[in-house]
């Protein structure tokens, strides 16, 4: 229940939102994370149906989001959770780079989204795709849509986490950066509704895909989040690749494979004894959309999670199986993987 006793917690992760240009008329040479949180507020008129509700801010970081490391990760889900099971927080918005907020997005949404629900709170990441003094800067306009989604009763649109850019909305799990530079690159592919005029069918399978999610995961502390890597299959693929990784001691591997997840033909034999060294392998598709066959080979499908998803999403699959006591029961990493990975098909 809403009160205005509640605050609205806004959590700073740095990211050309709060990017600074040398010359705003070149907005593409700038730095980014260099406006704190606060002052980004201090610059944005509020919404009025919010007035009453005071805005408190936190700086979790000051990064380009391309340095976004796993202890930053833990520390962004122990700020939201915290803050989710906290009566005086209303909503949280995060502001975050672009270029890694789809792993930000699906980590929140797997260690997350059932506290969400349960407590009745939103969760929406945003941020920008030009510095905060170029000139049309989108970050103001995403932040006063975020705040509005987290601080209103919105008809019919349930509590969870979610993302908002260039006036649309998305469930943060879906978010996935396709373009280089359009405003609306980090959801453009995505299903999304506007913020402003609500979808219904968009809303029905936000609903379908929340009543298909099970338990949160935990999030893994700092420094124990399992090494998993990324590859991609190509034309004229090497066994050494595979077989260099191997001597690593990676836990898991995410294979960005062809297609449907295909893999060269000379990556099975060295692929397949990663596995039996009691490696996880997973396999997305390089093509950005789709599903991936579940029948091949080596690994288990990621489903439609591109493959730096599907890599956090391995990497708290590995975490939530090697510790039986922090999960409801004691499953294996495929059963974790599952459940983040194949919720509905969309
Ligand atoms: N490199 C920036 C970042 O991810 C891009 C952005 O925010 O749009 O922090």
């Amino acid at each position: 229940m809403k009160s205005s006793a509640q605050h609205i917690l806004v959590l700073g992760m740095g990211g050309t939102i709060a990017g600074l240009a040398r010359d705003p008329r070149h907005p593409g040479m700038y730095e980014a994370g260099r406006v704190s949180i606060e002052s980004l507020l201090a610059g944005i008129q509020i919404d009025p149906a919010l007035e009453g509700f005071e805005i408190q801010s936190q700086q979790i970081a000051s990064i380009d989001s391309r340095d976004l490391s796993e202890d930053l990760l833990t520390q962004l889900g122990m700020a939201v959770k915290e803050a989710l099971h906290d009566s005086a927080v209303l909503g949280v918005v995060v502001t975050h780079g672009t270029d890694t907020i789809e792993e930000t997005g699906i980590f929140l949404d797997a260690v997350c989204s059932k506290a969400a629900q349960n407590q009745g709170k939103r969760v929406v990441l945003t941020g920008a795709m030009l510095p905060s003094n170029a000139m049309g800067a989108d970050g103001p306009l995403n932040l006063q849509a975020a705040l509005h989604w987290v601080g209103n009763d919105i008809s019919n649109c349930p509590p969870g986490i979610f993302a908002i850019f260039a006036g649309r909305v998305c469930l943060a799990r879906d978010l996935a950066k396709r373009h280089t530079t359009e405003l609306n690159a980090p959801l453009r592919d995505s299903l999304s509704s506007p913020v402003h005029l609500i979808n219904p069918s968009w809303l029905s399978t936000v609903r379908a895909i929340q009543a298909a999610s099970s338990a949160d995961l935990p999030i893994p502390p700092e420094k124990e989040w399992p090494w998993v890597e990324i590859v991609m299959s190509h034309a004229g693929a090497r066994p050494e690749t595979i077989e260099r990784l191997a001597s690593q001691g990676i836990q898991g591997l995410v294979i960005a494979g062809t297609g449907m997840g295909g893999v060269h033909s000379v990556w099975q034999a060295p692929l397949q004894s990663l596995e039996s060294d009691g490696v996880a392998i997973v396999r997305a598709s390089r093509t950005g959309a789709g599903n991936v066959s579940p029948d091949r080979l080596n690994g288990v499908s990621a489903g439609d999670l591109t493959p730096p998803k599907a890599r956090i999403a391995l990497q708290l699959a590995l975490y939530a199986a090697a510790h039986p006591a922090e999960s409801a029961k004691s499953l294996g990493w495929q059963d974790f993987f599952a459940r983040i990975a194949v919720l509905l098909e969309h």
